[in-house]
């Protein structure tokens, strides 16, 4: 099998630590396997996304020495894709369109809070009749696309990283949306679960590593991959980066972002060898190494399992190491 892996940043922000340590896993795995490392950005957030965020994104993973093979892909530039395989999901009977309100969502959501039950959509709308969506259409509504999950449903994947890893439908909120509120004749705007897997597909990917924090979209994911006959990839999910309090590394926490490091004075290889030590550790006990030394033994059987705490002192040392 060819190895295809991609990292696939949101351009919403400055390329974060995060999302940089991911990409060095999925670099390095890549060029153990001698597969391929594409860069795809999601930027299907039009309010959130910045053209000034992809170039940081692109110059900064550069700056790191994580060249890629193929792309950037821009998701904006790939709509009719997404609406395509809409389009499939709906003519199988497998998504339809919802008509509820704000308001009324957020009323189901409140008669659950009051009956001590999880917040989720109760999938009302699932069988509306030719008349209810007439109606529905007269008062001038717009439908949002949901995708039907059953909830006695299991997914199951065997993930690189964390092992066997089983799912109930029940647990992932009912039906989901895949596209927001429709605008003229067309779908709205593709929600990401929907659009990654497109992607993915699309795109070949053998291999998607990525954080632990996308575990349930990943149930889902799998979901769409057999409703639209597509290959499910393997899956890895790495560890959260955690700040010294042992809690996920947020903006709260100060220098977050590769130029915030850049400007402390760490230098790129000292940076990259300290995210390939966030999560991984080499066989051979080696903490001082180049991307390229890294590679030759890189494998995802020795990324841990549990949250990788950042250690100022070991950049430290690393970065005095260059
Ligand atoms: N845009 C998503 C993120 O930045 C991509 C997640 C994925 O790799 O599928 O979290």
């Amino acid at each position: 099998m060819s190895v295809r892996v991609r990292i696939a940043p949101s351009p919403t922000g400055n390329l974060h630590i995060g999302t940089a340590r991911t990409a060095v896993f999925n670099w390095l795995f890549a060029r153990n396997q001698q597969g391929k490392f594409i860069l795809r950005v999601e930027d299907t957030d039009i309010e959130r996304s910045k053209v000034e965020y992809t170039e940081n994104i692109k110059s900064g993973l550069a700056w790191l020495g994580l060249n890629w093979d193929e792309g950037p892909f821009f998701q904006t530039e790939r709509l009719d894709k997404y609406r395509q395989a809409i389009q499939t999901l709906m003519d199988k009977g497998l998504a339809y369109p919802c008509y509820c309100t704000p308001e009324e969502l957020e009323q189901m959501r409140e008669t659950q809070k009051a009956n001590n039950q999880a917040p989720r959509y109760d999938n009302r709308h699932r069988n509306l009749s030719a008349e209810q969506i007439a109606e529905f259409e007269a008062q001038g509504r717009k439908p949002v696309i949901r995708f039907k999950i059953e909830d006695d449903q299991q997914i199951l994947w065997n993930d690189l990283v964390r092992g066997k890893v089983i799912w109930q439908g029940s647990d992932l909120g009912g039906d989901m949306v895949i596209a927001r509120a429709a605008e003229g004749d067309s779908f709205g705007q593709p929600l990401y679960n929907l659009a990654v897997v497109v992607d993915d597909m699309d795109m070949d990917i053998s291999h998607v590593i990525r954080g632990e924090d996308h575990i349930a979209n990943t149930a889902k994911q799998i979901l769409l991959y057999q409703a639209l006959g597509g290959k499910v990839p393997e899956f890895a999910h790495t560890p959260l980066i955690l700040n010294p309090e042992g809690k996920k590394l947020s903006k709260r926490d100060g220098v977050t972002s590769i130029d915030d490091f850049r400007k402390m004075g760490f230098v790129a290889p000292a940076l990259v060898n300290y995210m390939t030590l966030l999560g991984w550790t080499s066989p051979d006990g080696e903490e001082i190494f180049t991307l390229d030394e890294a590679a030759t033994k890189f494998s995802l059987e020795r990324v841990n399992k549990a949250g990788a705490k950042f250690d100022w002192d070991k950049l430290d040392w690393i970065n005095s190491q260059y």
